[in-house]
């Protein structure tokens, strides 16, 4: 069994970005070489300024390399949530972000000929519970009553055509969302990136940032200090102590996936016939999805635990059980990869983006990043190009995690998995 991420093991070969001389000075230097901030590097080149980025370890090694694939529509919190705490108009403009992020995903692989398996598959959102599924029709009415989103409900009997477990009460499906091979997408956006002139710096973190009081930082890396006219975070989960600030914002839930041996072409669609990207609505809930290779990726958060070889195979494990529980007709196949990552959350469950004492930044994704960093990384390169009204998320602030000293290390997340996986007991 492999201990890395299927999608990076199975894209082509990445080049070595490692050891080139810093320049001393440059319009805008990202931080973090995942999705947000190349796609900031992108979309900043492309107009125009001098983009330096800075990667701690390998482009992709956070989670942009080691997440679920999927590119899927909607916001952690319900529209209903989000209509409550921000009003119709922004919580519709939110929403709209959200839907378009999957669009700006799919016009970049085809302006850029970035050749990353991107498909339409559509989303089916499937009910752990028979009040899940009473709660998605009421979603599906919202859906299209007041943000023109149509989505199709789907009864327990209609399930079957979709999918081979008996284990669900149903299921919301959404035509419009995708699916990918982010190992792929991450290696082609980092060549656009450099195509439009942005250098890429691996192994080269960044390690303190000096405001300078006319404008701008200096940034001290590993290899050499630069001086930037704009700085942008983007860093996410793996923030590390040269950011304090953000990791006071974030808490990092470590999510685990295990891919199955090849299955064939027939099994696989007797799986997930339409190929569809599969996300259940359990407190720890599962995502599930056929890989090009007719594979079965399984994830999900497992034991609420970090990541780290240790733990990755122990949570490997638990969801090993968990795929038997919902698919009996796997319960003897072999498991060929098993990896984790951390995601990031905000305390208020969507992401956060702007401006902090002249540092640029956007995080907090709660696991749909893939789309909403590429959709972010474009808007914040027209944010930091005197654009404000691109940023769909200005004025939300950032909330520190309202819990005495939290520093980034979230001591009480075992408790809340605790909690969540009593409620889920509760069928
Ligand atoms: C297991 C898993 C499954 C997921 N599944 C999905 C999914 O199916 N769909 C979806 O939409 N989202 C999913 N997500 C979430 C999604 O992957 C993230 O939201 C997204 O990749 C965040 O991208 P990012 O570029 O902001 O951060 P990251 O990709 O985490 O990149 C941050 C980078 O910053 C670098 N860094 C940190 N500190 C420094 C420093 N001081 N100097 C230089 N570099 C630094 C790190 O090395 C890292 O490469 C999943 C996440 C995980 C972990």
């Amino acid at each position: 069994m492999k201990q890395i991420p299927y999608w990076l093991d199975t894209a082509p070969a990445f080049p070595d970005r490692t050891g080139k001389p810093l320049p001393e000075q440059a319009d805008l230097v990202v931080i973090g070489g995942g999705l947000t901030g190349l796609s900031t590097a992108y979309h900043a080149a492309r107009k125009g300024a001098h983009v330096v980025l800075v990667e701690k370890d390998k482009v992709g090694s956070g989670a942009s390399g080691r997440n679920g694939s999927m590119c899927t529509q909607g916001i952690t919190i319900s529209p209903a949530e989000a209509r409550k705490r921000y009003g119709q108009p922004r919580a519709r403009e939110l929403y709209d972000a959200f839907r378009e992020a999957v669009d700006v995903v799919e016009e970049l692989t085809v302006k850029e000929q970035i050749d990353c398996d991107f498909h339409r598959v559509g989303r089916l959102g499937v009910a752990f519970k028979p009040q899940h599924f009473e709660s998605m029709r009421a979603k599906q009415r919202d859906l299209a009553d007041n943000f023109g989103h149509d989505t199709t409900l789907l009864s327990k009997n209609d399930l079957r055509a979709e999918l081979g477990s008996d284990y669900y009460h149903g299921a919301l499906l959404d035509p419009l969302s995708a699916h990918l091979h982010v190992g792929k997408y991450v290696h082609g956006l980092a060549e656009a990136a450099e195509r439009a002139g942005a250098q890429i710096h691996e192994r080269n973190a960044a390690t303190a940032l000096h405001r300078i009081p006319e404008g701008g930082f200096l940034v001290e890396t590993l290899h050499g200090t630069i001086r930037a006219k704009q700085v942008m975070a983007a860093t996410d989960a793996y923030t590390d102590k040269a950011m304090p600030w953000f990791r006071k914002r974030l808490i990092n839930v470590g999510s685990f996936v295990i891919v199955t041996e090849p299955l064939g072409e027939e099994r696989a669609r007797q799986l997930i016939p339409n190929n569809r990207v599969v996300v259940d609505s359990k407190n720890i809930g599962h995502y599930i999805r056929l890989t090009p290779d007719n594979r079965l990726a399984f994830g999900g958060r497992a034991r609420f635990a970090p990541s780290n070889p240790a733990s990755d195979v122990k949570s490997g494990d638990v969801l090993k059980q968990e795929l038997a529980e919902i698919f009996p007709q796997l319960s003897d196949v072999r498991i060929d990869y098993v990896w984790g990552g951390s995601v990031g959350f905000s305390y208020d469950r969507v992401p956060h983006a702007g401006e902090a004492n002249g540092l640029y930044y956007s995080m907090g994704y709660c696991g749909h990043g893939v789309q909403m960093a590429t959709y972010m990384g474009r808007a914040m390169a027209e944010v930091m190009d005197g654009h404000p009204e691109a940023n769909p998320l200005r004025g939300f602030g950032f909330p520190k995690v309202p819990v005495p000293f939290y520093n980034g290390t979230a001591w009480f997340l075992p408790f809340a998995g605790a909690y969540y996986k009593a409620k889920d007991r509760l069928r």
